[in-house]
């Protein structure tokens, strides 16, 4: 990976191969924490971060459900997010905040560890690459709602994702979609997923999926383009018959999808509802879509 100069650890800033944390760290051993992935772009204004309280607020959220108590406010976290971003001097990459049951206590009940934050952030490019990805239905289904809070992102969810995402890997493909426990499509393991069909847009009800920011506002953008969009139920076949078919998310971006079980989705991949999305997402966070601004943190404001 590409290493930048600096990680905020609990209020201040560490070198880069400073940032150590002990073998006993509560979260490593239980999946009991909780993380975010953002993104920053280059602008006229310099770097930008992507929807910055949004990911913030879904962090603390999360650290609520898993009962950490935060020694920092949604505030002095996006503060932290700002200065890590600034003090490392690139332009654009990607941010890794993490909570987290620090070194002190051992046992499946984290109460008297304590609760410790960390910033990353790095250059990443596209997660999926540039081109539109061939995607292969897990084995694996998404974690059923009732066996934990499936909209945040808490690590241990991640067992899941990377089960799938293995899976289709070590079969040829590029990324998985997984199942919910109905047998409905739920999502990619980092990705939300939407479809066209007759330039209408579909994507799954939130329920059994992470609450995407990125789905969010595409959800916007296309309402705002005067599109109709459904969040529903889908199924198999609605992907196997849709004209165009995309992932959605931070790392991701948007990303066409060319073929689901090597069925081939619509004629061309991308097709032109999703290059038009993606275009407009492109401009929106590289901050040359003034109505969309307001969707950005500018770093040296
Ligand atoms: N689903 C899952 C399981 C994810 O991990 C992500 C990435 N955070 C997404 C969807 C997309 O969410 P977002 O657009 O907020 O990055």
């Amino acid at each position: 990976m590409d290493e930048t100069k600096y990680i905020w650890m609990d209020g201040k800033l560490a070198r880069w191969e400073d940032a150590k944390i002990h073998v006993l760290t509560h979260t490593l051993h239980y999946g009991m924490g909780v993380f975010e992935g953002i993104r920053f772009y280059n602008t006229h204004k310099g770097p930008a971060v992507f929807k910055l309280k949004e990911h913030v607020k879904r962090m603390m959220d999360g650290a609520k459900v898993a009962f950490m108590k935060v020694p920092f406010t949604d505030d002095e976290i996006a503060k932290g997010i700002l200065d890590t971003v600034r003090e490392n001097g690139i332009s654009e990459g990607y941010i890794r905040p993490i909570i987290y049951y620090g070194y002190g206590k051992m046992g499946l009940d984290p109460h008297g560890a304590p609760v410790n934050v960390a910033i990353a952030v790095w250059p990443w490019g596209a997660y999926l690459g540039d081109d539109a990805v061939r995607v292969k239905t897990s084995r694996f289904i998404r974690l059923h709602p009732n066996s934990t809070y499936s909209e945040t992102k808490i690590c241990g969810h991640y067992v899941n994702s990377i089960f799938a995402s293995c899976e289709a890997k070590e079969k040829g493909y590029h990324e998985a979609l997984l199942l919910d426990y109905m047998g409905n499509i739920a999502e990619g393991p980092g990705e939300n997923l939407f479809i066209v069909k007759d330039g209408k847009l579909s994507t799954p009800k939130l329920g059994n999926i992470l609450h995407g920011i990125t789905r969010k506002s595409i959800i916007d953008m296309a309402k705002n383009e005067g599109m109709e969009v459904k969040e529903t139920d889908l199924t198999l076949e609605d992907v196997y018959n849709a004209d165009e078919a995309f992932f959605t998310g931070t790392a991701a971006e948007v990303t066409a999808i060319d073929s689901l079980d090597d069925k081939k989705i619509g004629e061309i991949a991308p097709g032109p509802v999703t290059s038009r999305l993606k275009e407009l997402f492109t401009d929106i966070v590289h901050g040359k879509n003034e109505k969309y601004h307001k969707w950005l943190a500018f770093v040296n404001d």
